[in-house]
């Protein structure tokens, strides 16, 4: 149905009125709780002087108040700047200018990089979450005070979901300037209906609680827990971080039953000597994506839990998902599985973006539908080079099988060229997983003197567990040509993630450049 992110809230609580929204370290609040909350904050908004399109930047961890400030943004006819807490200054400085967001609702903590870089901004309402008593916030406003301003009012804002922009989701900005992704009402309303359809059979309405873990900033938290537990009048329980022990003693306390989550979390998880003991068999479904989840670790982790994992693929441009494995057909393991409902793909020549590939033969992967993005903000040319006549070019490598699965390889900027050969760093790190003493490992091309670039693993190995260089090497040798086998093999205490949980590549790509020839 054609309706904005608001209706769909509005509707939702007309069903489920009376039923838990948002549960917080034990705070609840029902449906009809958090609409009057949203439509304060939206009366609050207007009688600050907002109008419709304006921007309001939210910089918070998971926390009621970020959904409230995302919904009461919409409901003004706002647009939502998402900014990644973990952005320094000068960074959170270049979104704000871009998106020219007005006001900002920020966690308190991170208030003094906002007051460092305000002179240089266009902000001029600052909006501060405190969750702990205690940090100076001179300058800004307290979240409840904010609220206390507004009028009972509303001004409707009118919204026309086709084409009204809901959201700036900003690119990792890995490649180049950071790019933000218009993403609108029909965008996002489209994909969380998209899901319950394919989940159908999975997900039920007005009964599951979704372990909220995964950021709300990142476009997979935004749609995948707290748009898709709206739309079907469920429960989310939110965590500002994941912290292992944390995250299994609220699942002992709240019994979620939907757990999406990135491979990182559910290596954690599998990896925890007690995890059994916290009640971990309430959670059913886990969706897995924003990174691929290695075959060995999705058996290990299904084996321990008894939940299903469907591991499944999106990005920020496409608000997020397009494929997902299904549990009406064969899931299989090591693919992102099948199209979402009303989403077409093809593979295409890398270089030229044309001819589209037969079954099993690698390209590139491209992608319609009702949830590809209106364009990136104030950049046509960038909008042009990735949406072509409708279809969104992923840059990321893939194949599909004769049955219509889909297998991401890697990204274009990722894949490794050694000695004249293409060298994908997920098919070596499937084989690292397979090693029994391996917890996480990943590949990155490094300079060579002589191939151009060679191929180096870094490795965390399992507590208690040991293994060398030369046992990791000899175990490669045996499942993989020669040209694979990682040149270099470094073991780490920890490897570094981006703030939603991915094993951070660049960082890992940049370190390793200082290799020894
Ligand atoms: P960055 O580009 O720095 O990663 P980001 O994390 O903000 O930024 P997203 O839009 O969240 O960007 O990431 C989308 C990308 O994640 C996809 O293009 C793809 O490369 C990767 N990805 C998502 N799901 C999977 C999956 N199941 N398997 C492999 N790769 C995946």
């Amino acid at each position: 149905p054609d309706i904005s992110l608001p209706q769909m809230l509005q509707r939702t609580t007309e069903t489920y009125g009376d039923r838990e929204a948002v549960s917080f370290f034990g705070r609840k609040m029902s449906y009809k709780e958090l609409l009057g909350l949203v439509q304060g904050f939206a009366s609050a908004l207007q009688s600050d002087g907002f109008q419709k399109g304006d921007r309001v930047a939210i910089m918070l961890p998971n926390c009621p108040q970020y959904v409230i400030s995302y919904y009461g943004t919409l409901t003004a006819g706002g647009i939502v700047t998402q900014v990644n807490p973990m952005l320094v200054e000068r960074e959170l400085e270049y979104i704000l200018n871009d998106s020219g967001a007005e006001t900002i609702v920020v966690y308190d903590a991170l208030y003094p990089r906002v007051k460092a870089i305000k002179e240089n901004t266009g902000l001029k309402t600052i909006i501060a979450v405190s969750l702990k008593p205690g940090i100076d916030t001179e300058g800004a406003m307290p979240f409840d005070a904010f609220l206390s301003t507004q009028t009972g009012q509303i001004r409707p804002a009118e919204i026309v979901p086709e084409h009204d922009v809901a959201v700036l989701q900003y690119t990792g900005g890995t490649t180049g300037r950071s790019k933000g992704a218009m993403l609108t009402h029909r965008n996002l309303v489209a994909n969380v209906v998209q899901s319950l359809e394919f989940f159908k059979n999975d997900v039920r309405l007005g009964q599951e609680r979704c372990l909220t873990v995964i950021p709300l900033f990142h476009v997979f938290g935004m749609t995948s827990c707290m748009n898709l537990t709206i739309l079907g009048g469920n429960s989310m329980i939110l965590l500002p971080r994941f912290e292992i022990e944390e995250v299994l003693n609220v699942i002992k306390q709240e019994s979620p039953t939907i757990f999406p989550g990135v491979p990182t979390m559910y290596v954690a998880i599998t990896n925890h000597p007690g995890a059994e003991a916290y009640g971990i068999d309430s959670i059913r479904i886990c969706n897995s994506g924003s990174a691929p989840m290695p075959v060995e670790l999705l058996r290990e982790f299904e084996r321990k839990t008894g939940a299903k994992i469907l591991e499944g693929y999106g990005l920020s441009e496409a608000a997020p998902t397009t494929h997902c494995n299904p549990s009406f057909a064969d899931r299989k393991p090591g693919t992102v599985g099948l199209g979402f409902p009303a989403t077409a793909y093809k593979i295409v020549d890398v270089g030229t973006g044309e001819n589209e590939l037969p079954p099993g033969q690698l390209g590139e992967v491209i992608v319609a539908g009702p949830q590809i993005m209106k364009g990136y903000w104030n950049m046509p040319e960038e909008t042009a080079a990735a949406v072509r006549e409708g279809w969104l070019y992923t840059g990321d490598i893939g194949s599909m099988d004769e049955e219509g699965y889909l297998s991401i390889v890697d990204r274009k900027k990722d894949m490794i060229i050694a000695g004249g050969y293409n060298i994908y760093p997920r098919d070596i790190e499937e084989v690292l997983y397979e090693h029994p003493a391996v917890q996480e490992a990943v590949v990155v091309g490094v300079p060579d003197a002589y191939r151009g670039e060679t191929v180096k693993a870094f490795i965390v190995l399992k507590d208690g567990a040991a293994a060398s260089e030369d046992d990791i090497t000899a175990f490669c040798r045996k499942q993989m040509s020669a040209y694979k086998v990682p040149s270099y093999i470094e073991f780490r205490q920890e490897l570094p993630k981006t703030s939603v949980g991915k094993i951070l590549r660049r960082a890992l790509r940049e370190e390793g450049s200082g290799n020894p020839a």
